[in-house]
């Protein structure tokens, strides 16, 4: 036992497995929470001897802790925070505290889309090498929680704004950047802090780590070009930028990538996963894979095989020649601009629910083009309305989602495609994207 306390704040995966992991490598550990604790994770606290508290917590038990934990839920503006920052204690992040109890090698991923289908392609990849390796951090499993139940050789990370936000010894082998756009920008402050908490995915790099970066997107490609970046350069985009070095690109038929002067040149129609972004996030994959030494069949294979993620562009069913396309975790604009950029038929779309302050302007060309009919589904479907009256004949608000599913047959027809892409946050209606994806499937499989 190391006579050392340790309180962890939020009560959550991320918490949870920091809790865990401490109270294995042998400190006295609290957890407190300022709501309640879900019965899985009380269950496992108890089962692991961990004292907690939910609901509020208690100042007491953190004056004598040599360290705060903290979950990154939690802002520098929570009252907590600003209260301990005055009693001088050092809080560190879930993921720095993770970092010190492993050697492995991370490759790190961020992005504001793409994140969660990328980091599973190069897991996918990485396996099918005969790596020891795991995804963890943002998709699920909480990087602690992870290591307190087993160690793997390799970690695929991947990374929200707030984990990166709040970590200062994340030093990856590979860090990748997949695309920057406005979202979270209410809980960062403002678009540039937002941005600058991804770019601290390489502010720890030095020349024997590499950097994998999309040039295209105006935001990094802006920032990139000035930043002085001590890591190995790999970009890519659709176009062939003759001035970068190791850069990958597309065309209509190939994509090409440049790494370390090796070349993998493959056909976009064998990649698994469709539509321009995943072009992008096959890319960004394997020029990690490539930067690792994979073989490039065992490359070409992974992308020809792949599995795409429930809730992303994901066709279940064909009925009367209408296909049907769950989209649910396409809960900002950008998400939703390539969906509706990737399907080449008549579209029903259905969209809607709590809107973050979108610009939904990016959209409007596309829908024109596109969409046949536009079903409203959220409690306030106001904006939606009024945004796009202009640009789409049909428009329809439903309440439910049976009723919008019942509303989609109506207005489709063979070799048109109904599409849930939401653009917009599922909580007015369900507890998250993945309830709501999947009241979509049951409502359309019950019709
Ligand atoms: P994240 O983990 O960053 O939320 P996901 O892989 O879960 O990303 O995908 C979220 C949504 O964004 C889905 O609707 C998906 O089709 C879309 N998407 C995936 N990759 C990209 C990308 N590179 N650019 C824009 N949208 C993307």
């Amino acid at each position: 036992m190391i006579n050392q306390k340790i309180v962890v704040i939020g009560g959550g995966e991320s918490g949870c497995g920091a809790a865990l992991l401490a109270k294995q490598k042998g400190y006295d550990v609290f957890v407190s929470d300022k709501n309640a604790i879900s019965n899985k994770y009380k269950k496992i606290l108890k089962k692991n001897s961990i004292r907690w508290e939910e609901c509020g917590h208690n100042i007491d038990e953190f004056k004598n802790a040599n360290e705060i934990v903290k979950s990154p839920g939690i802002n520098e503006k929570a009252l907590i925070i600003k209260k301990l920052t005055k009693l001088d204690i050092k809080i560190i992040s879930e993921i720095d505290f993770a970092l010190r109890f492993t050697n492995s090698r991370i490759i790190a991923v961020t992005g504001s889309n793409g994140k969660t289908t990328t980091t599973k392609l190069i897991e996918y990849i990485f396996k099918k090498a005969k790596y020891r390796v795991k995804s963890v951090g943002n998709i699920g499993t909480g990087f602690c929680m992870q290591l307190f139940k087993k160690e793997y050789e390799y970690y695929i990370l991947e990374l929200s704004s707030f984990q990166l936000r709040d970590s200062s010894f994340l030093k990856p082998y590979i860090s990748i950047i997949l695309n920057i756009t406005k979202d979270h920008i209410e809980e960062h402050g403002s678009f540039d802090n937002y941005i600058n908490s991804k770019l601290r995915i390489f502010q720890n790099q030095d020349h024997t780590n590499h950097f994998v970066f999309n040039s295209e997107d105006a935001f990094i490609s802006k920032i990139i070009d000035k930043k002085k970046i001590k890591s190995n350069k790999y970009s890519f985009s659709s176009k062939n930028e003759l001035h970068r070095q190791n850069h990958s690109f597309f065309g209509k038929l190939k994509i090409q990538l440049l790494t370390n002067q090796n070349q993998l040149t493959m056909n976009i129609n064998q990649l698994a996963l469709q539509g321009k972004h995943n072009i992008y996030n096959s890319m960004a994959a394997s020029i990690a894979a490539k930067i690792m030494n994979i073989e490039n069949n065992i490359i070409r294979d992974s992308l020809r095989d792949f599995k795409n993620l429930e809730h992303r562009l994901e066709k279940f069913i064909k009925i009367y020649g209408i296909d049907f396309i769950n989209d649910s975790k396409a809960t900002n604009v950008n998400s939703t601009w390539y969906a509706l950029e990737s399907i080449n038929k008549p579209i029903v779309w259905i969209a809607g629910g709590v809107d973050k302050g979108n610009d939904y302007e990016i959209l409007k060309d596309l829908s024109k083009k596109k969409v046949k009919a536009l079903i409203c589904l959220g409690k306030d479907n106001m904006k939606l309305k009024s945004e796009f009256k202009k640009h789409i004949k049909v428009i329809h608000e439903c309440d439910s989602m049976k009723s919008a599913v019942d509303m989609s047959f109506k207005l489709a027809s063979f070799g048109d495609a109904v599409l849930l892409s939401p653009a917009c946050a599922s909580f007015d209606l369900y507890n998250n994207f993945e309830d709501r994806g999947n009241d979509f499937k049951r409502e359309v499989k019950k019709a």
